[in-house]
């Protein structure tokens, strides 16, 4: 499904005094989800950098509702669209540095490939199952997002939060829950930064760990078809693609989305889905899944809005 197939973004609109991002009104959000579904957010601003972003959340009502966006790439957004303030952190808050011998330091906007390239290349080890996440450092520290054995929150040594009164506040993982796809911090707190502990590293051997994993993933996963990656949340024990496959549904459909003949665990989008499609199908696996194995399948990926399965 091409770009030129989606809605045009909406026009930007003049800011208030002493902002210096980027507002638009009524933006398609299939714009900008991986999925390439998900309807209008009111209000969707790109910050300029985190003190613009400060003076962007200081504006606000208090009561206006917030959804934070990186990459898209683990959202499934009503049809409906948001009705409130969409933060875009991808490509806007993307500072990278090293810190010290064995650390650095990312803007939750970092795509995770972009930090798992400049670690590798910079002698750090430990972060190269990133590279194949097409999300951003916010999106996985918020879901503990991880591949091959590693998990993002295994290396963090602290993060930055910020709220929606624009304060900021360093913590440590003593402060977050931090499970399997999923992450319990303060309430109404969001990741601005983090700081990363890793390994020193050759960087032609991390880099050639990168290049292994990454061929690894092209075979297994239908790369290049519009997709959040894992839909459901693997049961102990066991695989969701193992009995999503064992209760006959790849290659399955509605409307526009389908179970991927190359991993079940995976909805594609063929073509003009919508969200209800997607939804409808993963309603469908769940009771085919339930009714076959007992298991009853858990989304993995964030629903905004819509009656979840
Ligand atoms: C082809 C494909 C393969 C994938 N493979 C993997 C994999 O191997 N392992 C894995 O774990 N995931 C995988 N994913 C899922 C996804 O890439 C990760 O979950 C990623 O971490 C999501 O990051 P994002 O920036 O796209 O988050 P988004 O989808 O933009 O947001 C996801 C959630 O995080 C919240 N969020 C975003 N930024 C912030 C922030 N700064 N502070 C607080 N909350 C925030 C959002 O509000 C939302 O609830 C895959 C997805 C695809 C499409």
């Amino acid at each position: 499904m091409s770009d030129a197939m989606l809605p045009a973004s909406s026009p930007q609109i003049a800011l208030a005094a002493g902002l210096r991002g980027e507002l638009r009104l009524e933006e398609p959000l299939s714009r900008h989800t991986s999925w390439r579904v998900g309807g209008v957010a009111r209000r969707f601003y790109r910050p300029a950098d985190a003190a613009d972003l400060v003076a962007f959340l200081r504006s606000l009502e208090p009561t206006e509702p917030l959804l934070w966006l990186g990459l898209g790439s683990n959202l499934l957004v009503d049809d409906a669209g948001f009705p409130g303030t969409v933060i875009h952190t991808q490509g806007r808050l993307g500072g990278l540095d090293r810190l010290g011998p064995l650390g650095l330091r990312a803007e939750c906007g970092v795509p995770c490939a972009k930090l798992a390239r400049f670690a590798a290349r910079t002698g750090l080890a430990g972060c190269e199952f990133l590279a194949g996440i097409p999300g951003t450092l916010g999106g996985a520290l918020a879901l503990n997002a991880g591949a091959h054995g590693g998990e993002i929150w295994t290396r963090v040594r602290r993060v930055t939060t910020i709220d929606r009164g624009g304060q900021l506040r360093e913590r440590g993982p003593a402060d977050f829950r931090v499970g399997y796809r999923q992450v319990v911090g303060p309430d109404g707190e969001w990741f601005l930064a983090a700081e990363l502990e890793l390994e020193a590293g050759e960087p032609a051997a991390c880099q050639a760990r990168i290049r292994d994993l990454l061929e690894r993933r092209n075979r297994t996963q239908p790369i290049g078809e519009p997709s959040c990656g894992s839909v459901f949340r693997n049961p102990p024990g066991d695989y969701a693609a193992r009995l999503i496959e064992a209760a006959g549904l790849k290659g399955e459909r509605e409307g526009g989305a389908q179970v991927s003949t190359r991993h079940a665990n995976f909805i594609v989008n063929t073509g003009g889905a919508s969200a209800r499609d997607i939804r409808a199908l993963m309603a469908r696996i769940q009771a085919r899944v339930e009714g076959q194995s007992g298991v009853r399948l858990q989304p993995e990926v964030h629903c905004i809005g819509g009656n979840l399965p």
